[in-house]
């Protein structure tokens, strides 16, 4: 492959927030690697003996990954136990961009899973979730009343953000293809001479929450040509590339490895793209544990935030992953995904069933392509011409049937009213499935008959 070339530590600066350019590294954790010093008697930080933590280890046992074959193990199981120096590093302060060994298993992730060989200018963070990520990712690249391309609709959890930063959302329409890169041009190319740019564009490209969405290739290549065009960063969202159950037979690659390695971006420097992951969906979401990677200039603005919100993401849990993920190997891990999304999958056919049966010419729906969940419109009134406000029908006739799903308002960047809801199959049985559908199915017939 021909050589690569990297944007320069420069470019970020016209990137970097206020706030983020203000901080200041703590005098305390910049000087931490230099404890690793051989021979070096440290008398820097304060940390607690760990003779006096009470903890002696931590035996657990985990599921062992499915086989070559796809078949489960059927009960087996890997024994794992964190004691001596595993555990007390686990259980002290550490490094704020996560405890080394599970940076250096996900970096190796990060390479072979996205073709991004190691040592290039790419740094990698852990944090107490992707969300907490996000939040410390936006509040480096954002000033207060700065405009943000979002795709719409979007994950509910980064709205309230945008909100708290002022910041105007701009509204980048999608469709069953993903966002829309045709959406995104007309925006950037309309764009108010004299008023300040976007620089930052904010898309969850794998089963996009809520729709289940997935950006087409064609459709990344267009969004990454326009980044590259009108000088945006590309924050890619990710949580669900692991749970694609698509029918694409060749799964697009992520924004991360195509500014990299896609033939349309050669001659172009790479270094626009902030990628999210978290292993919520594959692990556990409890342990509370999602990775940044990227451009290492925006990664450190990162963590000189967590350096002063949280210290460190939580050691116990970073030590846990790491010796399952360090057992089961990346092959390992990758399998466990296959079977994971494979487990969605067919609950997504199971609930897209039930619907069939029940709600079709009463609901507009997609199938969606990873993700836990459908989005659907109600065909039901709305009043004079306006859309219909799925909110009113959710939280009243629905939930006196028994049955609860979320307004699809909650995603709509300026809350405007809509028609569509979003449900959540993850968890049900089969029965349960048929009982919520038919609930819901009762209820758009009586608001119809209204
Ligand atoms: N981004 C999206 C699109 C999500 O759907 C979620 C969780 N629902 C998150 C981020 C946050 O995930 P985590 O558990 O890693 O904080």
């Amino acid at each position: 492959m021909a050589a690569v070339d990297f944007l320069p530590e420069s470019f970020y600066a016209d990137f970097l927030s206020d706030a983020a350019k203000a901080r200041q590294p703590s005098p305390i954790r910049s000087l931490l690697p230099l404890e690793a010093t051989p021979g070096l008697i440290s008398l820097l930080a304060g940390k607690p003996n760990p003779t006096t933590f009470p903890f002696t280890s931590f035996s657990f046992t985990a599921r062992a990954p499915p086989s070559e074959d796809g078949e489960n193990v059927e009960g087996k199981e890997v024994e794992l136990k964190l004691s001596g120096d595993d555990l007390a590093a686990a259980l002290q302060y550490g490094p704020t961009a996560g405890l080394p060994p599970l940076v250096k298993w996900l970096m190796e992730l990060q390479s072979q899973v996205h073709g991004r060989g190691s040592g290039e200018s790419w740094a990698l963070s852990v944090g107490s979730g992707s969300q907490d990520l996000l939040d410390k990712a936006f509040i480096a690249l954002l000033n207060p009343g700065d405009p943000v391309l979002v795709q719409s609709p979007v994950y509910a959890g980064v709205i309230p953000l945008f909100h708290s930063l002022h910041c105007e959302q701009i509204e980048i329409d999608t469709d069953a293809d993903g966002i829309s890169s045709a959406s995104l041009r007309a925006v950037l190319e309309s764009w108010p001479a004299g008023k300040a740019k976007p620089r930052v564009l904010y898309t969850i490209p794998y089963g996009g929450n809520p729709t289940g969405a997935t950006a087409t290739l064609a459709r990344r290549r267009e969004v990454l040509s326009l980044a590259r065009e009108h000088n945006l960063l590309i924050m890619e969202d990710d949580p669900y590339f692991y749970l694609f159950y698509g029918t694409h037979s060749l799964r697009p690659p992520s924004y991360f490895e195509m500014e990299h390695s896609d033939p349309s971006s050669a001659g172009h420097p790479v270094g626009r793209v902030l990628r999210f992951d978290s292993i919520s969906k594959i692990i556990s979401a409890g342990m509370r544990i999602g990775f940044v990677t990227g451009p290492a200039p925006l990664v450190r603005a990162m963590n000189m935030h967590t350096a002063t919100a949280n210290l460190q993401p939580a050691g116990l849990t970073q030590a846990v992953a790491h010796a399952l993920l360090a057992s089961w190997g990346i092959d390992g891990f990758l399998r466990h995904t296959r079977g994971v999304s494979a487990f969605y999958r067919a609950k997504r056919d199971v609930f897209e069933e039930a619907l069939r049966r029940h709600l079709t010419g009463l609901i507009e729906w997609t199938a969606p392509e990873s993700g836990l969940f459908f989005w659907f419109k109600m065909l039901i009134p709305g009043e004079e011409g306006q859309e219909a406000d799925s909110a009113s029908v959710v939280r009243t006739k629905a939930f006196e049937k028994g049955v609860l799903a979320l307004p699809g308002t909650a995603f709509l960047p300026n809350g405007r009213r809509t028609a569509y809801v979003r449900a959540s199959f993850s968890l049900l049985s089969p029965e349960e499935v048929e009982e919520a559908v038919k609930r819901l199915r009762d209820t758009i017939l009586e608001v119809r008959a209204e």
